[in-house]
């Protein structure tokens, strides 16, 4: 795929760069390697100063920002904004609690002192998303630089602005000798940096084959990996629960980010006594979506991010339908040119059709109807995916049902899911493995050493002051 930014909300290509060549990853690699020997020696304090550093850039200066996002991959311009006030949540949150979640942990053996040492790994290798283009970075690179490593970023070829932009905002940020470098590369050169004996560790978040490529390579070489793959998130909904909250919420968790997020609710699991006052609040909410150029204040949803996503998305539909299942389309006027999709709604979607097993990558919602708890838990289940799940219900038994047996790496009840700088998020079955943000996230690439230390604790102390 050519690295270019091309705007889905016009398909017209504004910029494209060249991949980099051998020479120029080797030299980012080498620089990326000395910074880590600085890097890794400097002070909680010294790195902490950086990063809150960067959270006041990505404050400031939000605003342009969230326009070379939208510019790049079509979300909307209020979204985009959000996006990158996050990013500087997350960057504050590791400045103020990375030195705590890395401190050594005593454990009490027969030595004279045992402990736990946290210690970065050194150059980690972060493959990256274009859906959330800063946030997905900055999820990464916060805790990454945090705990002493240095990162290189192989963003998605369709946002290499975006990209552009992040190392300059770390750079300014006082992270200048090369702690995190962009690396301008198509993917087929990316198993060239992984099998680079100076990178240690690998990140991907991103699509299954994607992740078993990088995956497989890295088991090869006995490297490290977290993968944060794709998502089939249930949305199951309880006649004990909220109707209109849950209805309203179901549309925004299906529809945010055009539809593009990972933990999207994709598969809407809806208790036949709601059923189709459900089905109907739903469908009236996409009828009403603001469909439009994602710059403007007011839009609801943007184009996809590329024409390919819009053909996809289309046959996959188009299967779901031949198959048997019932289509509601949101009548909206979409714009003359552009990658739009108009919002929709499949019903009675037969189990061997892509609506019950595949990921829906747009605004598409995969409704189903259940008469039990039970049902509703074997079916929000009958997926390979295991990101995170939304379940709807007063009852305090069911609650405890859904947080305990659906397979998922988050269970929100009553609420939609969402990333949180506080929360571990992850996925398990084929939404990979590992955790990001909270204090799992920062010790995914860390050394988790042992010290275990005989002799009298004066002379110890004396000989490591
Ligand atoms: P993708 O095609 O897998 O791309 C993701 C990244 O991987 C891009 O940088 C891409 O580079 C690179 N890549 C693709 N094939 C590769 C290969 N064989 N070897 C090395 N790198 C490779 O995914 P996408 O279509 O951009 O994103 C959508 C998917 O990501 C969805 O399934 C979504 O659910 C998932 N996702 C998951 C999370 C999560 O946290 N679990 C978050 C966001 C998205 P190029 O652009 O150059 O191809």
């Amino acid at each position: 795929m050519a690295i270019a930014t091309i705007n889905p909300a016009t398909g017209e290509k504004l910029r494209e760069f060249a991949a980099l060549s051998d020479a120029e990853i080797d030299e980012k690699i080498a620089r990326a390697a000395e910074a880590f020997e600085s890097h890794r020696r400097a002070s909680f304090a010294e790195r902490a100063a950086k990063m809150s550093r960067a959270a006041e850039i990505l404050e400031a200066e939000k605003g342009e920002f969230a326009r070379v996002m939208t510019t790049e991959m079509g979300k909307p311009i209020t979204s985009a904004r959000e996006e990158a006030a996050k990013c500087a949540w997350v960057c504050r949150y590791y400045a103020e609690n990375a030195e705590k979640f890395l401190a050594d942990e005593e454990v009490e053996t027969t030595a004279t002192r045992s402990f736990v040492r946290y210690q970065p790994l050194g150059v980690v290798l972060a493959v990256m998303p274009w859906n959330f283009p800063f946030w997905q970075v900055f999820r990464f690179a916060a805790p990454a630089l945090m705990a002493g490593n240095v990162g290189l970023l192989k963003h998605a070829s369709n946002v290499p602005q975006c990209a552009l932009a992040i190392e300059d905002i770390l750079r300014r940020a006082g992270f200048v000798n090369g702690e995190f470098q962009t690396l301008l590369v198509e993917s087929k050169q990316v198993a060239r940096v992984l099998e680079d004996k100076r990178v240690a560790a690998a990140t991907l978040t991103g699509s299954e084959p994607a992740g078993a490529s990088v995956a497989s390579l890295a088991g090869k070489l006995i490297k490290k990996t977290v993968l944060e793959l794709g998502g089939s998130d249930p949305f199951v909904v309880m006649p004990s629960a909220n109707l209109g909250e849950a209805a309203k919420t179901a549309l925004k968790a299906r529809t945010i980010n055009n539809g593009q997020s990972c933990i999207a609710a994709k598969r809407f699991v809806v208790h036949e006594k709601i059923y189709d006052e459900f089905a109907r609040r739903l469908k009236d909410g996409m009828a009403a979506l603001k469909v439009g150029d994602p710059m403007e204040e007011g839009t609801e949803i943007g184009p996809l991010a590329t024409e390919q996503i819009v053909k996809d998305l289309e046959q996959q539909v188009g299967k779901t339908v031949a198959a048997g299942a019932r289509e509601f389309r949101s009548p909206a006027r979409l714009p003359s040119r552009g990658f739009y999709f108009a919002p929709a709604v499949l019903e009675d979607i037969p189990e061997n059709s892509p609506g019950y097993c595949e990921e829906f990558f747009g605004p598409v919602a995969l409704m189903f109807r259940v008469s039990s708890v039970d049902e509703a838990i074997r079916v929000a289940n009958a997926t390979a995916f295991g990101l995170g799940a939304s379940a709807w219900t007063n009852r305090p038994e069911e609650r405890e049902r859904f947080a305990s047996e659906i397979e998922a790496g988050a269970v929100f009840v009553n609420a939609m899911v969402a990333s949180d700088p506080r929360l571990p998020f992850g996925g398990i079955k084929r939404s990979g493995y590992g955790r990001e943000l909270s204090a799992f996230g920062i010790r995914e690439f860390v050394n988790v050493k042992t010290v275990y230390v005989r002799g009298d604790e004066a002379s110890h102390k004396t000989e490591t002051e």
